[in-house]
């Protein structure tokens, strides 16, 4: 069983650890802030983590990523075995389901009523946006038929159902954020506001997989990976001096115990569903 002591990988500490302490050092600690206090704090971290990232270091989550082709696969024809249905609109890529649905909940647990409208779109539904949009004289708001990310279960049209999802409101801004720590991008050359993409396995610049995935959880002692790192770097911006290192030892149990008892949760040291909503991902 690992412990939460300094971690061998010293990339990983020059990465991650100093960004959190500095951030940590000017926030009131363990106190529960208003939805607003947490989107700007995100902003600040953001800013952090993006400044501090040390040159050469392979991240999937850019605007110029883009998801990569399913081996063995054609586009828009799909096998019903490598999709899940989230809901009556939206199929989505298995590997992609679990960061989804952690996307909506974070962004619903803000206040924002996130939707899908559509996601997997097979060959037939893409002639048809095709068609569609070149009758409205913007052929490039779909793509050429069999081209299309939609048709690999990796592209998520989103809608919000309680406010604007524009390119100045506030839930674009939540999106641009956030949805980078789901492994989701905005790709640059789209020009749809809700248009969005899965790179969370690294894309086709081949970057660091970003996954956080429902069916890990509950996360527990001896527990290894991304997932654990998000953990790690969401107990530190509530006020722990965790090492981000990705190992799910004694230590990190404990600061979950203490999260969970300064937030009325019951004291487990597991992180369960509610234990994550409330640490909000940061
Ligand atoms: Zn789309």
């Amino acid at each position: 069983l690992r412990s939460d002591a300094p971690q061998t990988n010293p990339t990983l500490t020059d990465a991650s650890a100093p960004v959190v302490t500095a951030e940590r050092s000017t926030r009131p600690r363990l106190r529960v802030r208003t939805a607003l206090g947490v989107v700007f704090a995100s902003v600040l971290t953001v800013v952090a983590l993006v400044s501090c990232t040390p040159p050469g270091q392979s991240n999937a989550i850019t605007g110029t990523n883009r998801p990569t082709p399913i081996a063995g696969a054609t586009n828009g024809n799909l096998a019903s075995s490598q999709l899940y249905t989230l809901n009556s609109n939206c199929q989505i890529y298995k590997p992609a389901a679990g960061s989804l649905a952690a996307l909506i909940a974070a962004a619903r647990y803000n206040g924002i009523a996130l939707d899908t409208s559509e996601c997997y779109r097979n060959y037939a539904g893409q002639v048809y946006q095709r068609n569609y949009w070149c009758g409205q004289g913007i052929c490039a708001n779909a793509a050429t038929p069999g081209y299309s990310n939609h048709g690999w279960g990796k592209a998520v049209d989103f809608k919000v159902t309680n406010m604007p999802l524009n390119w100045t409101s506030f839930a674009y801004t939540w999106l641009t954020l956030n949805a980078g720590r789901f492994g989701f991008i905005h790709p640059d050359v789209v020009n749809e506001v809700w248009h969005w993409e899965w790179v969370g396995d690294g894309g086709q610049d081949h970057g660091d997989p970003v996954a956080l995935d429902l069916r890990t959880w509950p996360m527990t002692q001896g527990a290894n990976g991304t997932d654990v790192k998000s953990i790690q770097q969401s107990l530190n911006w509530w006020g722990a001096n965790l090492t981000v290192d990705g190992a799910f030892g004694p230590l990190t149990g404990w600061w979950v115990g203490v999260f969970q008892s300064s937030h009325g949760l019951s004291v487990s040291g597991t992180v369960d569903l509610n234990t994550a909503l409330k640490l909000g991902f940061h």
